[in-house]
């Protein structure tokens, strides 16, 4: 059933990593499974048994040819440094070959305990991996780059957080585990063989295209050109999760990859009314990671990426320092042209101007005002091209309709410049503004229907409409709308 591994960081010395096996469960069930990916990785979906992917994505049973090993990883944790964090609930088992060429690491999260794991008990419980598997494929439908969700298993344990919780395992596709914090470990052991080791592997595996190899260019500048990529991809990422309101909520360097995906979700969460201060992680209590502060620190991340490729930038560290620091503060004007652009892209502009992002920033400025959701805001851009009706329906969701009737005449001008006409916009609109977003009340619903009363089908239903977030949902449930009052979800937990 499974693909055939290859065992790229096996193969890396073993001071990156230790060798592990998972801890079995007692009951592994099966709970989900993402047949689109599997088909995707290669698994021989035909041959698909429901029994056997149970015992080998709950760590019963290891997969032939796969080596488990536990990473090993430092990180800045809300701006204070941990010299060893490492996989402490979570193995690789190693990397498989996708159906287009790339390779892809197989993980499972919650598989028992490791060299890594502190005073942790090396498991999840089954909300958080839910919630995982609905954000992080949520994301995927939403094209934002972002680790996969394969496969969800209970274990027949309980684990005890705040309350017993039954036990899960997530078996988590990425396009590496490498982050920033997995240089930092061995930037802070001096260990500048190794840091070089990790920088020509994520060259190979995410930025083959930089210059090549040693002989040809000036190795220096290799690594700076590969800080450079990080920063590039960073600035797209965080400006495509503003665009769709998303919260990470816990931006340590150890979550914080060097692909450009999106990685772990913990606390994250979706704005409803637009409020650029939001912030919802219980264990953020200063606002660090606040909606608005991402950028920032993205920014702030990159640059301790930087100071572990200082030693391979150059050898005078005074040139190195000034080579690095001018690369992370262009990261600013490249986040900016990318939230231009995904703002442009939100209000359904395909060329550009010198006023978009003031009319842009207005329009935010009225849904701060109006406290209207986001979502819904920009989803309704299209519906108002569509004729009074669909005005009111946007004006429907802005406390007072002044700084928005203001506004639409300003953006129906501008449009009339874009070459096409606006039944073209309003398509372009809906491919561009999900209807459906995972609310944060959604999530918590199927989440403890899950939990408490072993009922999936609330999370079925869900993970089904937010894998199409382009289409208007039909069915009973509204999953379009905002939480009533009394459904809404003002923290979120770690629940690690
Ligand atoms: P996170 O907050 O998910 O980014 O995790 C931070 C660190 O804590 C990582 O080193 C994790 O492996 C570790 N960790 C989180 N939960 C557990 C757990 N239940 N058992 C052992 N280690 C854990
Ligand atoms: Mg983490
Ligand atoms: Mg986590």
């Amino acid at each position: 059933m499974f693909p055939s591994f290859s065992l790229r960081y096996a193969r890396l010395p073993a001071r990156l990593r230790v060798d592990c096996l998972p801890t079995p469960v007692t009951e592994p069930r099966l709970v989900a499974f993402n047949r689109e990916l599997a088909e995707e990785l290669g698994f021989d979906v035909e041959a698909f048994d429901a029994e056997r992917a149970a015992e080998v994505f709950a760590g019963n049973a290891v997969p032939e040819g796969a080596e488990p090993l536990a990473m090993a990883y430092a990180g800045h944790q809300f701006g204070n440094f941990v010299p060893q964090l490492g996989d402490g609930r979570a193995l690789l088992l190693g990397e498989v070959v996708d159906r287009r060429g790339r390779l892809r690491d197989l993980q499972l999260k919650g598989s028992g305990r490791t060299p890594f794991s502190r005073g942790g008990d090396g498991r999840a419980p089954l909300g958080p991996v839910l919630r995982e598997y609905l954000v992080s494929e949520a994301m995927h439908a939403m094209g934002i780059p972002t680790t996969r969700a394969l496969a969800a298993v209970t274990t027949g344990e309980r684990v005890f957080r705040r309350i017993p919780e039954p036990g899960a395992v997530l078996t988590r596709v990425a396009a590496s585990h490498l982050r920033v914090g997995t240089f930092q470990y061995f930037a802070a052991r001096r260990d500048t063989e190794a840091v070089q080791l990790l920088a020509d592997e994520a060259i190979d595996r995410h930025y083959p295209d930089l210059p090549g190899e040693l002989a040809e260019v000036e190795a220096g500048e290799r690594y700076l050109a590969l800080l450079e990529a990080v920063v590039g991809r960073q600035a797209e990422l965080v400006a495509r999760w503003m665009g769709i309101g998303f919260i990470h909520g816990v931006m340590n360097t150890d979550n914080t990859s060097i692909s450009g995906e999106t990685i772990d979700y913990g606390p994250c969460a979706f704005m409803d009314a637009y409020d650029p201060r939001t912030v919802f992680s219980s264990i953020d209590e200063r606002g660090r990671y606040a909606y608005l502060n991402q950028p920032v620190i993205a920014q702030w991340n990159l640059a301790r990426f930087a100071e572990t490729l200082l030693p391979l930038i150059d050898d005078d560290s005074d040139r190195a320092i000034a080579r690095a620091t001018s690369v992370i503060e262009a990261f600013t004007e490249r986040f900016d042209s990318c939230w231009q652009a995904v703002l442009r892209a939100k209000l359904g502009l395909a060329t550009r101007e010198e006023g978009d992002g003031a009319l842009a920033q207005d329009l935010l400025d009225a849904m701060q005002a109006g406290k209207a959701d986001f979502t819904l805001a920009f989803r309704r851009l299209a519906d108002a091209l569509d004729g009074p009706e669909g005005e009111a329906r946007l004006a429907a969701l802005f406390d007072g309709h002044e700084a928005l009737a203001a506004w639409l005449p300003r953006w129906r001008e501008r449009l009339a410049r874009e070459d096409v006409d606006e039944a073209e916009i309003a398509r372009r609109l809906r491919g561009t503004n999900p209807a459906v977003i995972p609310r944060n009340h959604r999530v918590e619903q199927a989440l403890a229907a899950a939990a408490e009363e072993d009922d999936f089908a609330p999370f079925e239903a869900l993970l089904a409409v937010i894998t199409r977030p382009f289409e208007e949902p039909a069915g009973e449930v509204d999953y379009t709308r905002p939480p009533h009052d009394s459904e809404k979800v003002l923290r979120t937990f770690c629940g690690t």
